[in-house]
């Protein structure tokens, strides 16, 4: 393999030098028992935001629960978040936060239950607020955020991001909103966490965390700082993902594809993420597919249609993971689910992915037209991989 050199430096896309961080990551075996009263300095009355079993199994509910105890700090559990939350949950959610008289509020989980910390600590303060006044940072300040993230993964535990499902039904959609208001004042990083993830999670979530890297990097509004980290998180995680595929991880790959998730959220912070994303949400919604593999659909297709203008940047990618999108494809198709995928599916696909606005990778804008090839693309792979 060629040695890469300056590999953030590209010579066709742009070389923005702005970049913005206000982070504090604790990372490492027991780091919330060694690090974790760091909360005190902002909150004492915490307000606990999980899923219905993954934070207790892993052990990071019961090590939060160990430090408050022992730092004399109050807390309450609402275990009810589901994955996609919706914002009316979040809305049910933070009165109960408001009711214990939280003035801060912790999130344990995957990115579920993360971004619903964020919702919540924003109603929590403004119990009426709108949609549209979420939507457009229009608000008080929200509690103070902390994030401990169980999967490896969407990387919400350092971004200012959070996606909530609106609507119901036909009309349900999945749409990010964001605030550097609600980026976690501390992040907790520790790998054991992340132990208990079954095959099919690990997968789903290490696909989302690559999707992270690969698409912040070709993002219109990127620039050098996002780049090194899509690289350096790549890097990290694609040599774990890939053996996820056939073997069982270690806990120190599991650190490794944790760090490259966090790497490749830091990435998106600074930028955003791309077409599969915003197309894949239309396939969650329509099909509950988990958000990982709902990106996944599009991930090689965007790294050819890239390499048509900006071939030697997908080289860059492509040569640090040692691979090429056909076996990309390959590699994934032969996880991803199935799903109806008839005409009609197609045109509703069109209709409900074209609404997002969230396709500004270098090339490409998000018109209609556009929306229908990269859905063909994926209801074609669907029939080549016999799904
Ligand atoms: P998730 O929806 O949070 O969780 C998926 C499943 O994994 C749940 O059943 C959960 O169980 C389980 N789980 C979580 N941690 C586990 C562990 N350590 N062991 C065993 N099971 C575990 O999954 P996710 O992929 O991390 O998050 C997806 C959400 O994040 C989507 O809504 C997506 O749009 C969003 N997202 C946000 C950002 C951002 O920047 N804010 C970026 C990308 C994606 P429990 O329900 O019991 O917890
Ligand atoms: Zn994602």
């Amino acid at each position: 393999m060629p040695v890469i050199e300056f590999m953030v430096l590209s010579n066709n896309l742009p070389t923005k030098f702005t970049a913005y961080a206000d982070y504090n990551i604790v990372s490492g075996k027991d780091c919330v028992a060694k690090e974790g009263v760091l909360i005190k300095k902002y909150a004492s009355k915490i307000f606990i935001v999980t899923g219905k079993n993954s934070a207790r199994k892993c052990g990071a509910l019961d090590d939060f629960e160990k430090l408050f105890k022992e730092n004399g700090i109050e807390y309450e559990i609402y275990d009810g978040i589901t994955e996609n939350p919706h914002i009316d949950l979040c809305r049910e959610a933070a009165k109960k936060c408001v009711k214990f008289g939280a003035d801060g509020v912790l999130g344990i989980g995957g990115g579920s239950p993360l971004d619903a910390a964020k919702a919540i600590a924003v109603f929590a303060v403004n119990p009426n607020l709108s949609e549209e006044d979420l939507y457009a940072d229009n608000y008080e300040n929200p509690l103070p955020v902390f994030a401990c993230g169980t999967t490896a993964g969407t990387g919400s535990e350092v971004t200012s991001y959070s996606i909530m499902t609106l609507g119901y039904g036909e009309e349900a959609l999945k749409k990010g909103w964001g605030s550097k208001r609600v980026l976690p004042k501390i992040t907790f990083c520790d790998a054991r966490y992340t132990m208990s993830m079954p095959k099919m999670s690990t997968l789903a979530t290490g696909i989302d965390a690559a999707a992270h890297c690969i698409e912040a990097y070709f993002r219109k509004t990127t620039g050098i700082f996002v780049r090194m980290y899509a690289l350096a998180g790549i890097e990290m995680i694609w040599p774990v993902l890939k053996k996820a595929f056939t073997e069982e991880l270690t806990y120190e790959d599991r650190e490794r594809i944790l760090y490259g998730s966090v790497l490749a959220g830091l990435a998106i912070e600074n930028s955003g993420t791309c077409f599969p994303h915003s197309a894949g949400y239309a396939i969650t919604t329509t099909y509950g597919i988990p958000h990982g593999f709902a990106c996944g659909y599009f991930t090689a297709e965007f790294l050819r249609l890239h390499s048509i203008d900006y071939k030697e940047d997908v080289d860059k990618f492509l040569n640090i993971m040692h691979t090429s999108p056909d076996e990309i494809e390959a590699l994934y198709y032969s996880v991803l689910p199935s799903f109806s995928h008839t005409p009609k599916d197609l045109q509703m696909l069109i209709k409900k992915g074209s609404k997002s606005k969230n396709i500004h990778s270098a090339m490409y804008e998000g018109d209609e037209g556009f929306c229908e090839y990269v859905y063909r693309k994926v209801f074609d792979n669907l029939d080549k991989y016999k799904k």
